[in-house]
Parts: C-alpha cells; structure tokens; sequence
C-alpha cells in the first residue's frame, strides 16, 4: 500500500499530515499527487468524502514551499462553487501547511472587501475564492492574475449547476497559459468535458470508484406517502417527518434535513422549530454570517437538525451525522448519493430515511437504478393509509387547514405563484389556505436547475388535471342538456339562433 512518505512531499508537509492522524492516502490522493508533484495536469473524478481536499492541497503547498509571494499577485489560485467549500479547503489548508510559512487570503461573499484587499496587497500564495468575488475583486484593479502558477478548480459539475462556467472561462483566460491546473469533478457533464478539453493540457486523469453504491453501513429507508389533498400535501409531509425523527428517538443525535427547494428549506425548518425542535435552515440566499452560525453550531453539536438544499450542504464535512432525511426525492440521482453520504463517515453507522410522494416515484426508481438496490419500504409511523390530519400541533404551531371551496383557492393557486418566497409557514386556521404548496409549484416550474433547489417540476400534470376549472360548465347543465362551458352562469340569447346564408 502507498505511503504519505512514498510520496515526494515537503517535509514539513509530511509532520502535519502525521499531527493530523493520517495514515495512509486515499485513493484519490494515492493517485493525484505523484503527477501534480511532477507538475501535470490533472483531471480528477472524484467526490467529497474521498480526500480529494488534501489530494490538491498537499502537492500545491509542496511545490509553493520554495518561492515568495508578490503583492497583489498570488501564487496559486483555488476556486469553489460556496463560501462553505471555500472556507473548508481554507481550513484544510491551514492544517497542512502548519509548519510551512505560506499565506493564504479568502475570497468569499459576505466577508469586506477591505481587509482582503489588505491581505491581498501584502501578497498571498494561496488566494481560495468562489468565482464571483474573485472576479470582483480583479474589476476593481486591487488583483492581478498573471502571476498564478497553479489554479484548482474543485467541485466543477457543482459550478455548473451553479451558473459559474462562463466566469471560470473568464478566469482561465486571466491567468498565465503556462499555469498548472488540477480539476475537480464528481461527474463529467459534456460541458465539464468541453471545458478540460480547452483548458487543460495533457491531463493526468485520476478516478476513484463512484460512490455509486451506497456505504453498507447506511441504513436506508423510503416512506412511500400520499397526501390527502394535494393543497395539504405539505404540512402532512411535514408531520411525517416529525413522526420520522419522533421514530428514531435518542438514535438521532443529530440531522441533516435535505429538500430539493429553497423555499421548503425556510418552510421546514420553521415549522420544525415551532413544533420545538432544533432546526435552522441553511440555503444559498441566506446571509453569510447566519449560514457560518448555523454550521458552526451543527458541527459543535449546540444545533440538532440543519435543514438544508443540495447546494449549501454539498462538500460540507462534519463528522458524525447520524441521520439523513429526505424530505423530498432528490430530483437526481447523484444527488442521493451525496446527501446520505454526510451519514455514516468514517466507518460509522447512520441511518438515511426518504419520503417519496407519487410524483416523485420516477426518481426514485433511477436512484434505486444508481444504487443498485431496493431501497426498503417504511411503514408509516402515523398508521397506513390513514389521511394524516394534524392534531397533534401545539397551540402555537397550527399548519395549515383548507377550509374554502376548492374552486376558488384553486383558481387563486394558479395565478399567485409568484408570491412563492414569502409564502406564510405555519398559517392560522383562518387563513387562506393552500397557497404555499402550490405556489412552490409556480417556483418549481420558474426557477432554473441551480444544483437541486428546485424540482420535480409538475406543472403540467397541475394544468392537465386542471382542478377547479370547467366546474361552472358542468353547473350549467341543467338548462336543457345544452351545456356551454367556459361562459360563465349567463349564456347570450344569440349563442342559441341558428345561421342563415345572407344573399
Ligand atoms: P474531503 O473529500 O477532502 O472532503 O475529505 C473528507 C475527510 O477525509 C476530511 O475529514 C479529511 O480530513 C479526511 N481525510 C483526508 N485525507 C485523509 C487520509 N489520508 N486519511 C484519513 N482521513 C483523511
């Protein structure tokens, strides 16, 4: 077996791989590091959990050991689709380079600009950005990229789910054509092809074994569940998950709660809260500090459930999670795959439980088609079949309750999407009902794939069932058999004359 020490890195790298308790590298480490040692491009195929941080991060530092920093210039360049990867491979970096006189800076939203500027002026080697502020940061004259030597672009298919290919493009350009680039990627979409085909030169490419199938030690599970109204779907999947989490007692030290939308990612933590549990939200259009509060409580342990969208928690390493729920199917299959791999790290157990309504029965069979498994069927834990009526909410914590006649908040739902964000969470009785669930339809069907904040677009099956409508026509039918739909209560006298040819 290959060893750290077989490997050709600094000394001094070595000292703090050892402090850190690493024993052996990983695959993707194994096979990354002797061709970026060599100063080759690589390609690396591989996903978070497989060490692929260090398998960059230890050859950059080794082969930055000798040189200097010049201001305004930075020596290397890492590039990250979130502030939360960003501020991780920070982390990582700081460890590794321990005993080595390196700089880094942090480019991230959400943090000024005036004390990265400061950092950048005095000259940094490693400059760890997400592309955006990066870009900023060079319109504004404070930032030359001309002297990058080694650029690393991590979690690519997750940029490119994110927009962010056309500002790494702009990137590339900026920087020296003789750089080195190691390039990160779970999978390789025709686009992240394209763009290593551009970019890179003569790659190494380094795969490790997709996580396709899932770890043996993940208990998996699928509660397959029916609303009994579209309109209530929401707030009684909301007390399935409570039953779920209730379900699992004490087992469930902590959580992580993936749902495919932003929206429901608000929605469920703060119905999660009133109903007293331990939740906070994290999501892409939270403010930076709240989302580094969040996740800092969730990994001291001071937070028990981390509600969350693919995107904010995709990369994030925390150690021991012991349970994953699902709160929707995800809308890729990939995307199970990496959500319930945040359990069960390190060797331990843990335990991930989806709920699956019938329209998103679809992609759940292409997750059990990439998992190579049935994933085993949940029994309710509110009793089978049986419409889960809400009665157990706290004075405090009422969800919602259609009360009007369907046709008109039906109708109302149609034309009110737009009012998707700010849809009410925990609605009093005598609200309007209905709205939110389906105004996340109109969201659902507005909001482009941005790394699985929407989803499971089903406005079609919503027209094609087109609840609500046409109900005037069939009220008419009592005038004769003569039924006109469409017209309303009155029908014009000359709808019933017949024609004459005029002569
Ligand atoms: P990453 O895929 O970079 O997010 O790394 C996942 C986790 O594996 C992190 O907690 C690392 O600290 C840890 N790790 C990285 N390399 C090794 C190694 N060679 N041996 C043991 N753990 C490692």
């Amino acid at each position: 077996m290959t060893k750290f020490s077989d490997l050709n890195l600094n000394p001094k790298v070595l000292k703090a791989i050892e402090e850190a308790g690493y024993e052996s590298p990983t695959p993707i480490q194994a096979g990354a590091i002797p061709p970026a040692l060599e100063g080759k491009d690589v390609l690396g195929i591989a996903q978070t959990g497989t060490g692929k941080t260090a398998s960059f991060t230890l050859p950059m530092i080794t082969l930055l050991a000798r040189g200097r920093a010049r201001a305004r210039m930075p020596r290397s360049l890492v590039l990250c689709p979130t502030r939360e990867l960003a501020a991780q491979v920070a982390e990582n970096f700081d460890t590794y380079t321990k005993h080595l006189k390196l700089t880094k800076a942090l480019l991230i939203g959400g943090v000024s600009f005036k004390e990265q500027d400061k950092l950048i002026d005095k000259g940094v080697d490693v400059l760890i950005a997400t592309p955006g502020r990066l870009l900023d940061h060079f319109e504004r004259g404070k930032l030359l990229l001309t002297g990058v030597q080694i650029m690393v672009v991590d979690e690519a298919d997750r940029m490119l789910d994110m927009g962010f290919i056309p500002d790494i493009e702009r990137i590339f350009s900026l920087t020296p054509f003789t750089r080195q680039t190691l390039f990160f990627s779970a999978t390789m979409a025709p686009e992240i092809e394209r763009i290593t085909n551009t970019f890179l030169s003569a790659p190494e490419r380094v795969e490790v074994a997709r996580q396709a199938t899932t770890g043996e030690n993940i208990e998996q599970g699928v509660l397959m569940f029916k609303g009994s109204r579209r309109d209530r779907e929401g707030s009684e999947k909301r007390k399935v998950l409570r039953a779920l989490i209730d379900g699992e007692g004490k087992k469930c030290t902590n959580a992580i709660i993936f749902c495919n939308r932003k929206t429901d990612v608000d929605i469920v933590a703060k119905s999660l809260k009133k109903y007293k549990y331990d939740a906070a939200p994290i999501h892409g259009d939270l403010d930076q500090s709240q989302r580094t509060k969040t996740l800092d409580g969730f990994r001291d342990g001071t937070l028990r459930f981390l509600v969350a969208s693919d995107v904010a928690a995709r990369g994030l390493d925390v150690p021991s999670v012991s349970h994953v729920f699902n709160f929707d199917v995800p809308g890729h299959a990939e995307d199970y795959v990496h959500r319930i791999g945040r359990t069960g790290r390190a060797g331990r157990d843990g335990k991930a439980i989806m709920i699956c309504v019938p329209r998103d029965e679809k992609n759940l069979s292409d997750i059990e088609r990439l998992v190579q498994r049935e994933i085993p069927r949940l029994e309710n834990p509110l009793g089978g079949g049986k419409p889960v009526e809400d009665e157990t909410a706290p004075a405090d914590a009422t969800e919602e309750k259609p009360k009007r006649s369907r046709s008109r908040s039906r109708r109302k739902d149609e034309t009110e999407t737009v009012a998707a964000d700010a849809a009410p969470v925990e609605k009093a009785p005598d609200e309007k009902p209905a709205r939110s669930e389906a105004a996340q339809d109109g969201e659902k069907s507005r909001a482009p794939r941005n790394g699985g904040d929407n989803n499971n677009d089903d406005t079609q099956k919503r027209s094609r069932g087109g609840r609500g409508r046409g109900r005037k026509g069939n009220d008419n039918n009592d005038r004769g058999g003569n039924t006109v739909v469409g017209l309303g209560d009155h029908t014009p006298e000359f709808i019933g004359l017949s024609f004459k040819e005029r002569r």
